[in-house]
């Protein structure tokens, strides 16, 4: 298929036309990092949400859910760290205005040595930019590069090829920082110095707008499991290891929000907090890194694009012992989809010093009191739907009505996240068929997802059901006046088969292992 950017364009203008995903606001612009979920793809993440509850609340007697206010007391902020801490590095450019995050720009830095000899301090240096990687910075400015090396031939005496790459963030000398490129503008000595930037959206709760009465909309949502851990622990018989479920809502002001719906302001998170002994903390922390790795695999997302990335000990948060990343190969470039971390007893004990309540356990049986470690797998519902839309966009060929092969865009959904599992289709609108029709559709719908469609042609209502990753389409037909049989198409193969009407229901359940 076509290249990453264009296959990106087209799933992004496949998620718009079909009604997965629409701009937030678009009436009037729209609004930078913020997106809307249409009715197709508000069933895509019901469908994630409801596997996920369903394998790891439903399915097991060892984690319960939890559904905490968005807003919380300011003071969980601050015990966490938050208030502090939960910053990225702005920078501005004061000629066009634009703002990065310092470390999401790439610097290269070129140092050209004196014709004469290598000995001499290097003449000429060139810092040239762009939000990326390495490779984008090259791609930017190749022409500049190669012009750069045709004007310093030869070593020694010419272009020194022991470039430096740095972070905007990371570079200290300010007579450096002065000769960068912006990455938007490209002029020179126009950027700030890096400012921390706090990601978490202020508000104020109640009449009076002023220090006392402000609040957050929570950047994560595991706080709220420390916050009522305890009110679990005394109103379930859990025993430690047990782990607290919930989804819901988080908020970063993300300076850059980018790559469609992966960095966006506003984004659903699933998050578990694991609580158990330090000494099985590793023991659980390698299950869950391997479990939900098996997770996204179960659901579709297989072969070279999935991967498990163990965090070097330098690029660790604050509170974690270890942390592996869940990455998946989007058109746009590798990123995390979840993060499997060690949080240690962090979070409770920073809790119990802030609060001055209990926050440890006490085992009846070794008559032990200790605070539990964490293990916190945690991931983006919004990327987990986007990596599935990627993964599952296909085209290929399939015959029109006249039996003429045409390009034919196909969602390979996995059928537990579907939004439609089946679609009922009389072949006209005559003869009885569209009764019988949706007699089928009505059977159904109690008990799965179905969509009935009697508009146009056949042959173009497939093909609409294929792009919403339907696997199963019905047609009633002629012949089912006659025998009772209908036609069921399958999505991928495009394969038909005839079975008794009445037995669509058992056929599309036995089908789809759902
Ligand atoms: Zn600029």
């Amino acid at each position: 298929m076509a290249n990453d950017q264009d296959r990106m364009e087209r799933i992004v203008s496949l998620a718009k036309r079909r009604g997965f995903i629409f701009p937030s606001s678009e009436i009037y612009g729209g609004i930078n990092g913020f997106w809307d979920y249409g009715p197709l793809g508000v069933e895509l993440k019901r469908n994630i949400k409801d596997a996920w509850w369903r394998d790891l609340v439903t399915n097991r007697d060892d984690i319960v859910g939890l559904d905490a206010a968005i807003i919380m007391n300011p003071k969980v902020w601050e015990a966490s760290g938050h208030v502090g801490g939960f910053t990225d590095p702005m920078v501005d450019c004061k000629a066009c205005n634009s703002r990065f995050r310092g470390d999401q720009v790439t610097v290269l830095a070129l140092h050209f040595i004196p014709r004469g000899g290598p000995k001499g301090r290097a003449s000429e240096d060139c810092y040239f930019s762009a939000v990326g990687s390495e490779d984008d910075v090259r791609a930017k400015h190749r022409k500049r590069i190669e012009k750069l090396q045709r004007s310093h031939p030869d070593q020694p005496g010419g272009w020194n090829p022991k470039h430096e790459v740095h972070a905007l963030s990371w570079i200290r000398n300010p007579e450096a920082y002065a000769k960068v490129h912006c990455p938007d503008c490209d002029q020179v000595g126009t950027l700030t110095s890096p400012r921390a930037f706090n990601l978490m959206f202020e508000t104020y709760a109640g009449a009076m707008q002023d220090s006392s009465s402000k609040v957050y909309l929570r950047p994560e949502t595991a706080q709220g499991i420390f916050a009522n851990y305890k009110n679990v622990l005394d109103t379930t018989r859990l025993k430690i290891p047990f782990g607290i479920a919930q989804i819901g809502k988080a908020f970063r002001n993300e300076i850059n929000p980018r790559n469609y719906t992966f960095r966006s302001r506003e984004f659903e998170m699933m998050e578990i907090e694991f609580f158990c002994r330090q000494s099985e903390a590793d023991k659980w922390y390698e299950y869950w890194r391997d479990a939900r790795f098996q997770w996204y695999v179960g659901l579709g997302l297989k072969g070279e694009r999935l991967r498990l990335r163990d965090h070097k000990p330098d690029e660790l948060a604050h509170y974690a012992k270890a942390c592996a990343d869940i990455e998946y190969a989007f058109p746009f470039g590798t990123s995390e989809l979840e993060g499997i971390a060690n949080r240690t007893d962090f979070d409770l004990t920073r809790h119990q010093e802030a609060s001055g309540r209990d926050m440890t356990y006490f085992d009846d049986e070794t008559k032990e009191r200790f605070i539990p470690y964490v293990i916190e797998p945690s991931g983006g519902v919004d990327r987990a739907a986007l990596a599935f839309l990627a993964e599952a966009y296909d085209e290929d060929e399939a015959p029109d009505e006249k039996g003429k092969m045409r390009k034919r865009t196909v969602l390979r959904l996995h059928p537990r996240l579907a939004p439609i599992k089946v679609a009922v289709f009389p072949l006209v609108r005559k003869d009885g068929m569209p009764e019988k029709a949706r007699a089928i559709w009505a059977a159904c719908r109690e008990h799965i997802a179905t969509f009935y469609d009697e508009k146009g042609a056949v042959g173009r209502r497939y093909r609409r059901q294929d792009e919403a990753g339907t696997p199963f389409c019905v047609t009633v037909d002629g012949q089912t006046n006659e025998d009772g049989t209908v036609t069921i198409r399958d999505r991928d193969t495009m394969k038909q088969e005839r079975i008794a009407a009445e037995a669509v229901l058992s056929y599309v359940r036995d089908h789809l292992h759902l």
